[in-house]
């Protein structure tokens, strides 16, 4: 097995691992004080150059996105998304709960290189322990001088402040999530204006996710380069991956990208359960396609998982060994997305729920070759067709279950 030493989750299982003085011990805020010292757009520069791209699921470039903002808007906001909400997903919840300050550092780095004076921390509400942690973690860097006015006498300030989302899967999505920051009900919004350019309250606003931010801090103390030098040539640094489903050992794993899926597998999850075969893989996610195991020696990066017609999402991999019945796994992940559409457009609002009918009825055993092909069709006719990529999400699963496992769904008829 490859040893790979962990740098995002190297503090996790330490003892008070959440507590400030544990975080300082371990030379935590260490790469603030260096950050101050840095003219902004250096910190961006080295943010780029390092090659992270955002690990909520899209993989944007992280040093772009923060080049999109204006420099000169008087006005700035930087929006934390803690709504972790994919299923399989389950690695920012670690950090929060275990880490809290290495995402608060990345948070105070960030507002400094884009010149946001407010943050905010927009939570799953599910999450109570990680709420305590965060706001527990804001108070402690406010009593230590790393939040509030002239920070460590720099003369840059910034306050940050918590709010706990009321459990809508749809508020992980960014223009949804500031919708709810403001106030709204938690619905996406027209993209473009992105929203760095119209954000809360239609000012520019940096989004970027917990695992995103807790990679920060070690770009600046360890520079680009040691970030660019691992990985793949699309694909730099390394990830966490959430291993769930029939393996032994189901769990986080820190690992470079582009490590295959099966050394994730069955080196670092402990194999499948009972000895068993893999049947199928969820690489990166519930709404990501799902792969049959002859994909097992995939790389887990961003460019291979899309040559394979999936995607790397969030890195959550979901194993499901020979014993799994596929029609049951399509019916439960799409009356997750039906139960989750926000219901602002037709394709998503009412084809899931068509959709959904016609699984349930083939998984009775009740359905018919028609229920099979008006399946296909609805779920081919929502891909690409609905306000935001929660719809296209939501087939992913079904039509890549249809392509590779047909005769399942054929057998229950
Ligand atoms: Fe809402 Fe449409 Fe997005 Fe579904 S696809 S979550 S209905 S905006």
């Amino acid at each position: 097995m490859a040893q790979h030493q962990p740098v995002l989750l190297a503090n996790v299982n330490r003892p008070d691992s959440e507590k400030i003085a544990t975080y300082l011990r371990y030379g935590g805020y260490d790469a603030l004080r260096k950050a101050l010292k840095m003219p902004p757009e250096t910190i961006i520069a080295e943010v780029k150059a390092s090659g992270l791209r955002g690990r909520g699921g899209a993989g944007f470039p992280t040093g772009v996105k923060w080049d999109f903002m204006p420099k000169d808007a008087p006005v700035k906001y930087l929006a934390v998304n803690t709504d972790e909400g994919e299923p399989g997903t389950f690695k920012d919840r670690l950090i929060v709960e275990r880490d809290p300050h290495s995402i608060l550092e990345g948070v105070i780095i960030s507002a400094y290189a884009i010149g946001a004076h407010r943050a905010f921390v927009y939570i799953r509400g599910e999450f109570f322990l990680g709420v305590k942690r965060w706001i527990k973690a804001i108070s402690d860097a406010y009593q230590h001088g790393f939040l509030g006015r002239d920070i460590l006498g720099s003369g840059f300030d910034l306050d940050v402040s918590v709010h706990r989302g009321a459990g809508a899967y749809i508020c992980g999505e960014e223009t949804a999530m500031l919708e709810s920051l403001e106030g709204k009900r938690g619905v996406p919004r027209a993209k473009p204006p992105y929203p760095a350019q119209k954000g809360m309250w239609n000012k520019p606003t940096l989004v970027q996710n917990v695992e995103t931010l807790a990679n920060i801090p070690h770009i600046i103390l360890r520079g680009a380069k040691w970030h660019s030098d691992i990985g793949t040539e699309k694909s730099k640094g390394l990830k966490i991956f959430c291993v769930s489903g029939h393996v032994n050992r189901p769990g986080n794993y820190e690992l470079p990208l582009g490590t295959r899926l099966k050394e994730i597998i069955y080196e670092h999850a402990g194999g499948v359960r009972m000895g068993r075969g893999i049947k199928a893989i969820i690489p990166g996610g519930a709404s990501t396609p799902i792969i049959s195991a002859e994909m097992v020696s995939t790389p887990m990066a961003f460019e291979t998982l899309q040559a394979a017609g999936t995607a790397l999402g969030t890195g959550a991999v979901i194993v499901m060994d020979e014993t799994t019945d596929m029609v049951e796994v399509v019916r439960r992940i799409t009356r997750f997305f039906v139960h989750e559409s926000c219901g602002n457009c037709l394709p998503c609002r009412v084809g899931g729920k068509r959709m959904l009918e016609h699984l349930e009825k083939l998984a009775a055993g009740t359905g018919s070759k028609q229920d099979i092909e008006d399946l296909e069709y609805l779920a081919g006719g929502i891909r690409g067709r609905t306000f935001c990529p929660m719809g296209t999400g939501m087939v992913e699963p079904v039509l890549s279950a249809l392509r590779l496992f047909r005769d399942e769904f054929v057998k229950r008829v």
